[in-house]
């Protein structure tokens, strides 16, 4: 058979996806596995599980991070690697992450099968905590296994409960002997949905991201003054609350000020006490800052700082932001980026060229190695919701457009 013909079984790919969405489903069609929870412990399991079946050689690092290494001829050559992340949003979607490491699956099972000899070994990651949702910041796996985040530091972050992301990942067992520190890598690839309403609105199967937005995350922190809400007149009162309501309108309002292709939000807050008859004595909210162009995302920090600032005196509310993450917006290999293009013609998807708003773990890994993504449709741009939802065919799309990346980089 001439390799070119090879494709994916899209049946498989759709029944391991399925199998991998009862793990944390939840009674609106998603899924909630957050990042070293006993959900993600039972979706690792099967992950093992599934790498052993097709003779996978499978390793854990000390960030929990799962490899599956099929040899090379050349087996000391750098690896070709394609993978994702299983852990979700709270309540997210059923193929955020997995599908890039099912579809990496559903590819080693294919080459598998056909007995195809590669020359470069191959391997398939799942990082661990991508989403940042359960424990900040996002992609704390792949941050330090590329040597961007401390291992220790990595280790003390908390969740909401104070569970430290070391303690968790002992609990589940998933806390490996082998180091997580890079190695070379020849080529990295990703396979994602969009998360956006760009491939649906142009009709396209396959999106080629030329990079992927630079983010900032902050925390921000207000002390007022907590009181009962009777007797306080409104002079002189200092309400957490109010100080923080100015300045979530502030930050939405940024984008539109600073001008250029920025988007800025607050999703999470924290109000202290949260009573109806106490004046909010302390609050803690998030911002959430995207663009392409990391000199304008300077000047909105700036901006930022500035405006808290006067709304804090303005209100004799002290406000304190922690910055707390940042990556610089990241351009992907223009020679992996072409080559998705011309795999996704030969195969007779129409393709289009697009930026990810969204950040992955292709991220920290072009910042090592050479790295490409492959994006396909997600429906009503729905993401991190539990209607998220991608059809089948354009699943098996992105997994044949996978596969020919990964059989041309290791051939
Ligand atoms: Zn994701």
């Amino acid at each position: 058979m001439d390799i070119r013909d090879l494709r994916i079984n899209g049946e498989r790919l759709k029944s391991t996806l399925e199998r991998m969405a009862e793990i944390g489903r939840t009674s609106g069609g998603g899924v909630h596995r957050l990042a070293l929870s006993d959900e993600d412990k039972q979706a690792r399991d099967l992950l093992i599980k599934w790498l052993q079946e097709i003779e996978l050689e499978v390793a854990v690092d000390e960030m929990g991070n799962i490899f599956g290494r099929r040899a090379g001829k050349k087996d000391n050559l750098p690896p070709v690697m394609s993978g994702s992340h299983i852990d979700s949003q709270p309540k997210g979607g059923r193929f955020d992450g997995i599908l890039g490491v099912m579809g990496a699956l559903e590819v080693m099972r294919t080459i598998q099968e056909n007995q195809i000899e590669n020359t470069r070994p191959i391997m398939i990651v799942d990082w661990t905590n991508e989403e940042g949702s359960r424990f900040s910041p996002a992609m704390a796996g792949s941050g330090v296994w590329t040597g961007k985040l401390e291992r220790d530091w990595a280790y003390a972050r908390k969740d909401f409960h104070g569970k430290k992301i070391g303690e968790e990942l002992e609990r589940i067992g998933y806390k490996g002997q082998a180091l997580a520190k890079r190695w070379p890598v020849y080529a990295y690839f990703e396979l994602h949905i969009e998360q956006g309403p760009i491939l649906e609105r142009v009709g396209k199967k396959i999106g080629i991201p030329q990079g992927i937005v630079g983010i900032r995350w902050y925390d921000v922190f207000i002390e007022g003054k907590a009181n009962q809400v009777g007797p306080t007149p409104m002079e002189g009162r200092n309400d957490a609350l109010c100080s923080a309501a100015e300045m979530i309108l502030q930050v939405e309002a940024l984008p539109a000020q600073m001008g250029g292709n920025m988007v800025a939000t607050v999703g999470e807050i924290h109000n202290d006490p949260n009573s109806r008859n106490i004046i909010p004595g302390q609050v803690h909210f998030t911002v959430d800052i995207r663009s392409w162009d990391d000199p304008l995302t300077d000047r909105a920090e700036g901006e930022l700082q500035t405006g808290f600032q006067k709304i804090a005196t303005k209100r004799n509310c002290p406000a304190r932001i922690e910055k707390i993450w940042k990556v610089e917006h990241t351009p992907f290999d223009e020679f992996l980026v072409t080559q998705v293009g011309k795999i996704a013609a030969q195969l007779g998807y129409p393709s289009y060229s697009l930026v990810s708003g969204a950040g992955h773990d292709a991220t920290y890994m072009s910042q090592v190695a050479p790295t490409a993504m492959i994006f396909v449709p997600s429906i009503g741009g729905r993401s991190h919701v539990e209607v998220e939802n991608t059809r089948w065919e354009d699943c098996e799309a992105g997994g044949n457009v996978l596969l020919h990346c990964i059989l041309q980089s290791a051939r």
